[in-house]
């Protein structure tokens, strides 16, 4: 597996994000009206509307058919910074533990050999193997329909690095400061490293970027490498990515 060095030094988070935060990605152009493949339900919705103007740093093949549900037009990790975690934790066999509409999972397949996505919402998964198809990676891609905390307790499966981008908590998001113990869905950061080390000691946690960067840096175990990735999409800070991994590897 193929870590790089952080390209940014890590700063402590300022204030003002969303939910797997897509608020100030893109800028909305006035030209750009809803066409084909819009959503009935963003329809005199402003908020929603916002996600629309950014369809395409979402997924730059929108246009050929992407499918998303309301709560993934948020949630779903841009297609720049998707990539760019790919890169980091390119390997042979990455389990995406939340896998969403696909937004990671996605990118995954092109750095790795396998690719193992689960969601507990069908779905959503449903739409992840669509969205795959339309990349040409979905025969990559292992989808499994199931609880991640019991897929981690359960699965003799060993992969070579384990991603979370576990929900951020709706309405309790915090934008002042993110308690990564507190607030994740559907167990604490903590809890979350205890089921992914069941499956490998790479790891790499998708967060907001106001977490309290000390809880952060505490979820590595004693001599393990840490560090911290600010995802920017464009000039937008968009999240922060940690990764934590073994010594050895
Ligand atoms: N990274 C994804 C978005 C993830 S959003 C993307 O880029 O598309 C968080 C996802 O976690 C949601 O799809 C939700 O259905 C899923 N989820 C929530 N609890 C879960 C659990 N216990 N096990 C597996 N998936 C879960």
């Amino acid at each position: 597996m193929a870590y790089q060095k952080s390209k940014f030094a890590l700063t402590m988070p300022e204030t003002d994000q969303v939910l797997h935060t897509l608020q100030s990605l893109g800028i909305t152009k006035k030209e750009d009206q809803p066409k084909s493949n819009f959503p009935k339900y963003m329809e005199n919705n402003k908020k929603m509307m916002r996600f629309w103007y950014k369809r395409y740093k979402l997924f730059s093949r929108f246009d050929q058919g992407i499918k998303l549900d309301a709560e993934s037009w948020y949630s779903v990790t841009p297609e720049g910074v998707a990539e760019e975690i790919a890169q980091r934790l390119a390997c042979d066999i990455v389990v995406d533990a939340f896998c969403g509409c696909g937004g990671n999972a996605i990118q995954f397949a092109k750095t790795c050999r396998r690719v193992i996505a689960i969601d507990i919402d069908a779905n959503k998964l449903a739409m992840a193997k669509h969205n795959a198809t339309i990349y040409g990676v979905a025969d990559k891609i292992e989808f499994i329909y199931a609880d991640f905390l019991h897929f981690a307790s359960s699965t003799r499966l060993r992969a070579d690095a384990v991603f979370l981008s576990p929900p951020w908590g709706g309405t309790n998001y915090s934008r002042e400061e993110f308690d990564i113990e507190k607030y994740l869905l559907p167990v604490g950061a903590t809890k979350m490293m205890q089921y992914a080390r069941r499956i490998s000691e790479n790891v790499g946690i998708y967060l907001p970027r106001s977490s309290n960067i000390k809880q952060v840096v505490a979820l590595a175990k004693e001599k393990q490498h840490r560090e911290v990735d600010m995802n920017f999409l464009g000039s937008s800070w968009v999240a922060i990515t940690a990764y934590f991994w073994d010594f050895k590897f």
